[in-house]
């Protein structure tokens, strides 16, 4: 008697547990259709063009009246194309960043043109937020792709030249002086930076190609460099190349590898610097590479994704040979 109850009650919550997963599915299955049916818009925020299908459609800010939703001047506007949605619609890429201030901080550094922190991308976004003191309207805002009325299909394409002045210029108020800056000597002589929040005198053996000047480095480097007694030039001084440009300390009693160099000292120095630092040699990037494969911790964050995946592929591999090896000297043992 006891066991049949047991079963009972097991088969009932087994069939109850069912139709639960059952429903959830047919509801994923019902959003997800729906979502198909999605035409292609514009992204409300950066102004890219979202494929059909795809990108969050939000709530219609201007609630239309239920009557007009089946006006049938309603289906001729909406053959209109990108503005279909009517500013609803959210690209995917938007969406993902669209957490604790992500999205804010991607549009100001686009803007700008370099990495602005969360803290200061929210400060600019509710600075350029302006309200009419007497009226309550509100006069100014971000120029969103749906605030400016504008759009180009790219990601923030739409933003003129005015637009990042004075995204620029908020951004000032709100840092004060510590964005970083361009030296009048030229780039960061280690890592080819152009801009840095602060700047320090270089190695001295470091000049640019056909010049006296002093070399200067960015405050980025110069943290490392000094940490290591500030070397002039030699191996003491490609040893902090070595750790600047993979963040791998090289311990006592190994050398550099000799053709590590510091920008200024490489075959593609130039003051006017790099878009992307440490970018300037293939010996680097290699150097990278080797690096971050066997120590995927030392990676950057950006890389650090990437240093695991060439991390385990070597794993991998070496598991694989010693495993070769292994048959191999079996089948010759036999
Ligand atoms: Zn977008
Ligand atoms: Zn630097």
């Amino acid at each position: 008697m006891t066991t049949t109850t047991t079963t009972d009650k097991t088969s009932r919550l087994a069939a109850a547990r069912a139709y639960i997963e059952r429903v959830r599915a047919e509801r994923e299955a019902a959003a997800e259709k729906r979502k198909r049916k999605l035409p292609a818009a514009i992204c409300r925020v950066c102004g890219t063009n979202v494929p059909a299908g795809t990108g969050t459609r939000g709530d219609d800010p201007n609630r239309r009246p239920d009557a007009m939703k089946h006006a049938p001047q309603l289906a001729e506007i909406e053959k209109l194309g990108p503005l279909v949605d009517f500013w609803r619609r959210t690209c995917d890429d938007c969406t993902a960043a669209d957490a604790a201030g992500e999205l804010e901080a991607r549009a100001v550094s686009t803007a700008v043109g370099f990495p602005v922190a969360i803290s200061d991308a929210l400060a600019v976004v509710g600075l350029m937020r302006r309200t009419n003191p007497v009226t309550g309207v509100v006069t100014g805002m971000f120029p969103t792709a749906e605030v400016s009325g504008r759009w180009s299909g790219r990601p923030w394409g739409h933003l003129t030249p005015e637009d990042r002045k004075s995204i620029r210029a908020t951004l000032d108020d709100v840092v004060g002086d510590t964005l970083p800056k361009r030296h009048k000597s030229g780039a960061c002589g280690l890592c080819g930076a152009r801009a840095a929040l602060v700047w320090w005198v270089g190695p001295s053996s470091l000049r640019w190609p056909g010049s006296d000047a002093t070399v200067h480095i960015c405050d980025t480097c110069a943290e490392v460099w000094n940490r290591r007694g500030g070397p002039d030039d030699g191996d003491d001084l490609r040893r902090v190349v070595v750790e600047l440009a993979t963040g791998y300390a090289v311990p006592f009693g190994l050398r550099a590898p000799e053709g590590v160099r510091p920008f200024a000292a490489s075959a593609a120095a130039d003051p006017e610097g790099l878009d992307e630092p440490w970018t300037f040699s293939v010996g680097i990037r290699d150097l990278q590479r080797e690096i971050w494969t066997a120590r995927p911790e030392v990676a950057p964050a950006a890389m650090r994704e990437q240093a695991e995946a060439w991390h385990r592929e070597e794993e991998a591999e070496r598991a694989e040979a010693s495993r070769a090896e292994a048959e191999a000297a079996q089948a010759a043992g036999w």
